[in-house]
């Protein structure tokens, strides 16, 4: 329970602040039940002032990218959930061939922002939906390239407010994960490293690699795309279908039947329903393939 005392202090910080905020508006998988309090906030500044009065006060903070990797509770989520907006959305060219982003913008806008300053290396990441601190926490990939392969240096913000940088060799990155994986640290902006690139060049393989997401991927329904990370042999889209998984039903939830890798929400699905799903699907895979299912997406809020 956030008291009225709490909201008025957050009230002066440079934020927007709303209360009993409803998660589904925000996960792409459009599910997930209240959160006591939704803050959007502008500036480091109050970020700071923000995250150590929640320490202070013992009440929760969760940051959220776009969403767009997440699974939140049907109970919702305690405490404060923190979006970075304002001078976190900013991308600027810092050197030669250095791009500077701030971990609130889309990957999408800092695609672009290569695109028509004709540097290249962000190709691979034009169409995975969600913001640059989600894909630098996830070190999200795709059609042979990950963010680790061009990201020269992260700014984040420890626990305590003190910001500190990162350098490429110390970020620990692996397959969807990163240094900032299960800590309390928070990105805030980063810089990359790109190559130039003719502006035609970039644009034909980003078009290249839609059309094959389209092709192959549920992309018009709300999911949160791959759930399972790739296990040691093999995909898990391939083991799911040999399994005859694909289009199983479970509530509202579905094992989509143009990708076994994707869960989508047709049917109103609740978050049980997804959790459901996932626990057939371990289920079955170990039984039938004897392959163990890791989540790659992650589970949030009460229990
Ligand atoms: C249709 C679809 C296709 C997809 N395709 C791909 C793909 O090809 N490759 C791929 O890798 N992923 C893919 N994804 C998954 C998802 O897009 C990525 O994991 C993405 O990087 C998540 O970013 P986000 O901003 O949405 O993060 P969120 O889902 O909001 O958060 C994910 C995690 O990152 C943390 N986080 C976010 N921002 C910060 C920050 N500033 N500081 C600290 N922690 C932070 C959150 O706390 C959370 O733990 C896909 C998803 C969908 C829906």
């Amino acid at each position: 329970m956030i008291e009225k005392e709490f909201i008025d202090i957050l009230s002066r910080e440079n934020a927007e602040i709303k209360l009993d905020e409803e998660m589904k508006s925000h996960t792409s998988f459009r599910i997930g039940g209240k959160a006591d309090c939704f803050c959007s906030v502008r500036d480091v500044r109050s970020l700071r002032n923000i995250i150590l009065l929640c320490r202070e006060r013992n009440i929760p903070y969760f940051i959220l990218g776009l969403g767009s990797n997440i699974l939140v509770s049907d109970n919702g989520i305690e405490g404060l959930v923190i979006r970075l907006d304002g001078e976190f959305n900013e991308i600027t060219l810092a050197d030669d061939n250095i791009v500077r982003c701030g971990a609130g913008s889309t990957l999408a806008r800092l695609c672009n922002f290569a695109r028509n300053m004709s540097l290249g290396g962000l190709e691979f990441a034009w169409g995975i939906p969600g913001s640059v601190g989600g894909a630098i926490y996830m070190n999200a990939g795709a059609y042979g390239g990950e963010i680790k392969d061009i990201v020269f240096s992260v700014d984040y913000m420890d626990k305590d407010g003190n910001i500190k940088r990162c350098k490429d060799d110390e970020l620990d990155f692996s397959y969807r994960h990163s240094a900032f994986t299960d800590t309390d640290n928070i990105i805030l902006r980063a810089s990359f490293r790109l190559e130039p690139r003719p502006q035609d060049v970039i644009t034909e393989k980003m078009q290249e690699l839609m059309e094959q997401r389209k092709t192959k991927q549920p992309i018009n329904h709300p999911s949160a795309g791959s759930v399972f990370k790739r296990p040691v042999n093999g995909y898990a889209a391939a083991l799911i279908e040999e399994c005859g998984l694909k289009g199983y039903e479970y509530g509202g939830a579905q094992v989509s039947p143009k990708h076994a890798g994707f869960i989508v929400n047709d049917n109103g699905a609740s978050a049980n329903d997804v959790l459901g799903l996932i626990d057939h699907i371990k289920k079955e895979v170990k039984e039938k393939k004897n392959v163990e299912l890791c989540c790659e997406v992650r589970f949030i809020g009460r229990t």
